[in-house]
């Protein structure tokens, strides 16, 4: 993998891998384990050394991966990147099965902020966790159906003839359930039993009885791929964030040397619906392993984690809007982001970015030391403007805070688009934070 080219591919194994947040962790898991990092447990004591390759799962969707330095943390400080795992997307109800006029549906609640209408007249499949009943407890099972098995299927516009000059407005609760099968007396469908079977591909053997409950999301189940004339593009679902955490995991795995300085990646679960919970950038995940980790470091001191983090840097990646050639007045005219422009510096003097000046000089120099270019986003004045767990990390930590991301379109549909370029240029960029000095 040394060309853009292939890291944009290898953006799309990553999420084609991860049709669910809890499937993101697994397929970084994977990676770090392929280079030596080694699991620890949050119920453990932990003991670490110099230069150990570690990482920590919590919730089953939040993930933290960290490289430690030579140097205590509260000497070098931290250099960290974060993102999150969870996409926009509709999940199924805990009594999931539907019975309407002959047929079974699905009922689903709509996670985070939802493109409605972009979910229509998708083939869709299911993934996530199902949590099953075994002789040593009650444990979760990742499980996942690549089958085109559910649809949401639009309204014929002989039914709606004013949708196209009137708009389409959609009722979630009504007008977004998932058709899954006819209802048939022979082999009456039983969800349970689906998942049982879905499980069983995947581990062990398991009766429908032993399925006690599910987390699980809608995914469409058409693979990402290349886009464009000369191949320029990404299209895929869930880019946001699946490409941040991509860029972060990678750009770890792949960074010059700097064996003095603790260096990690953190990605969270539940951005999409306010960051909080255990496992969310609100919660006490981040401080509980930093903290941690400069106690357990080799002759760690007092005060070790206020110290560390005042001498820390952390990046929140997530995407960035591009211009919309067909809805360009909807952009600031003098920061506008292309598509393949290259890694975006995203501010908000309200605190919805956690970026300042001192962030933005910081992060425009590793993208020079990269030699990739880079490029600046506000949201127009008269727009509101969105957020990212940079500001949630700042005010909970203390820690010098840049808000940046890769210009996308269609930002929170069911199929979202990139740049292919931009991907090699993020990694390049987020692998100099890890390494620069400056
Ligand atoms: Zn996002």
């Amino acid at each position: 993998m040394n060309s853009g080219t292939d890291l944009a591919d290898d953006l799309i194994s990553f999420v084609n891998a991860a049709p669910s947040p809890w499937h993101a962790v697994q397929e970084t898991v994977r990676r770090l384990d392929a280079h030596g990092y080694r699991q620890l447990h949050e119920g453990d004591t932990w003991s670490v050394c110099k230069g150990d390759r570690v990482y920590v799962v919590r919730g089953g969707a939040t993930i933290a991966a960290l490289e430690l330095g030579d140097s205590p943390p509260d000497v070098t400080g931290f250099r960290l990147v974060g993102a999150h795992t969870d996409s926009p997307n509709l999940r199924l109800k805990p009594n999931a099965t539907v019975k309407r006029h002959g047929q079974i549906q699905v009922a689903v609640e709509v996670y985070g902020g939802v493109l409605l209408h972009t979910w229509l007249d998708r083939d869709l499949g299911l993934a996530g966790r199902v949590w099953v009943r075994t002789p040593s407890g009650i444990e979760a099972r990742l499980a996942r159906c690549d089958e085109p098995m559910m649809r949401v299927p639009s309204l014929a516009i002989h039914l709606n003839r004013q949708v196209n000059t009137d708009g389409l407005v959609l009722n979630p609760q009504t007008q977004m359930v998932p058709l899954l099968a006819l209802d048939q007396p022979a082999g009456a469908f039983e969800l349970n039993r689906f998942l049982a079977d879905a499980v069983r591909r995947e581990h062990e053997s398991l009766t429908s009885a032993e399925v006690l409950a599910h987390d699980l999301c809608a995914f469409e189940v058409v693979p990402a791929a290349r886009g464009g004339t000369a191949r320029e593009f990404v299209f895929a679902g869930r880019l946001d964030n699946l490409a941040s955490c991509h860029a972060g995991v990678v750009a770890l795995l792949r960074a010059a040397p700097a064996p003095h300085r603790t260096r990690g990646v953190f990605l969270f679960d539940h951005e999409e619906c306010g960051s909080q919970s255990a496992q969310g950038a609100q919660g006490s995940f981040l401080r509980d392993v930093l903290g941690r980790i400069c106690e357990a470091f080799p002759g760690a001191s007092k005060d070790a984690l206020p110290r560390a983090m005042h001498r820390s840097f952390f990046v929140s990646a997530d995407m960035a809007h591009a211009l919309h050639p067909n809805f360009s007045d909807k952009h600031e005219p003098g920061h506008q982001p292309m598509l393949g422009g290259g890694p975006v510096v995203k501010s908000n003097v309200n605190q919805r970015y956690g970026t300042d000046g001192e962030g933005q000089a910081r992060f425009e120099a590793w993208c020079g030391e990269a030699g990739v270019p880079s490029q600046r986003f506000v949201t127009r004045t008269d727009l509101g403007c969105g957020s990212t767990i940079g500001p949630i990390t700042a005010a909970n930590l203390g820690i010098r805070v840049v808000d940046v991301g890769s210009p996308m379109l269609s930002m929170h549909s069911c199929r979202e688009m990139c740049g292919a370029a931009d991907v090699a240029s993020m990694v390049a960029a987020l692998g100099r934070s890890f390494s620069s000095e400056v």
